[in-house]
């Protein structure tokens, strides 16, 4: 059993957190907000720092929302890198810029430890499950050691390549993620304005070539009206951003990329940057001026 520090303890986190703990293992927990009672009730010690963590621990977790906060759980006050002694592992598992992935990845092999991107698809439902879908850059040799504890959290697990290129695939993800929800988004308001059942035509579709996770699970809040996130507008916004940056870079085009960022800018701009990104639908349904099923 293995001694693991988890920092940053959120609506994905804390579940991940958990499949840990309960598969044995000790948990040396910190998120700049307390520890649930519920993390702490099973097991997991709660430290005052990251750097805390870091001294206890000899695989280290973050899990936080953006680049910035992983720069600051890192390399900030009492942060992560301070507490970390030669040959332990960092694991960021969140959904981060690779460029910048790749200089925390060389300022934590300078203290001689190892470094592993390996952000996760599956949302909210997939982190509780412990379905996630694990995308890794880094040493071989590290992916081998972390890999029984992405096992617990997870069951598509790769290691794509070198550090950068787990947030590399998570970007890919995105973009996916995002024109798909477009497209699940206009199919069902063109539905329902035509007159047909927005939930029989969910239902129709689900077993032929237009299914995906995203109709299943996306396409039912569409039409239930359940915009409480998991995963909020403002984060998706963040990932497209990191896609569309690094398109710019490559001097390439993401079109529709683009479009769906601004139909969540125009989401952001009428409250929602804190709705589910199934929400994108609203922006959609405003230019349609027709909503796919009444709200709640
Ligand atoms: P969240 O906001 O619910 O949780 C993040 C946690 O990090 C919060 O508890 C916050 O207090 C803590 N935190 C922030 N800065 C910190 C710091 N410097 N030190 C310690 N703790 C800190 O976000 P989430 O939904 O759990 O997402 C986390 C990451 O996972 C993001 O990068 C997101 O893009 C990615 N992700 C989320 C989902 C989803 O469905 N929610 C799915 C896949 C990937």
């Amino acid at each position: 059993m293995a001694k693991v520090g988890f920092v940053g303890l959120g609506i994905m986190g804390a579940p991940m957190a958990g499949h840990l703990i309960d598969a044995g293992h000790t948990l040396y927990l910190y998120d700049v907000k307390p520890v649930s009672a519920e993390l702490t009730g099973k097991g997991g010690i709660a430290c005052a720092s990251g750097a805390e963590v870091a001294k206890n621990a000899d695989i280290i977790i973050t899990m936080v929302p953006d680049t910035p906060h992983v720069n600051a759980a890192l390399f900030g006050e009492n942060g992560i890198a301070s507490g970390l002694s030669a040959g332990k592992i960092v694991v960021d598992m969140s959904s981060i810029a690779p460029v910048e992935t790749k200089e925390f990845a060389a300022k934590i092999n300078a203290l001689g430890c190892d470094y592993l991107d390996a952000p996760v698809s599956g949302g909210e439902v997939g982190a509780k499950a412990a379905s996630l879908t694990i995308m890794v850059g880094g040493p071989e040799a590290a992916f081998a050691t972390v890999k029984p504890l992405f096992e617990k959290m997870g069951k598509n697990i790769t290691l794509v390549g070198g550090n950068g290129d787990g947030q590399t695939t998570k970007v890919a993800n995105q973009i996916i993620v995002a024109l798909t929800i477009q497209a699940v988004g206009e199919a069902l308001l063109f539905a329902s304005k035509a007159g047909a059942d927005p939930a029989k035509v969910r239902e129709a579709l689900m077993g032929g070539f237009a299914n995906s996770r995203i109709l299943e699970v996306h396409g039912e809040r569409m039409v239930k009206r359940t915009f409480n996130p998991g995963f909020r507008i403002e984060l998706h916004q963040k990932d497209l951003n990191l896609a569309l940056t690094g398109a710019r870079q490559l001097q390439m085009a993401l079109p529709a990329t683009a479009l769906a960022q601004q139909l969540f800018s125009a989401c952001a701009a009428n409250g929602g940057a804190a709705w589910d990104h199934s929400a994108l639908v609203k922006a959609l349904e405003m230019l349609a001026n027709h909503t796919v099923a009444p709200d709640a």
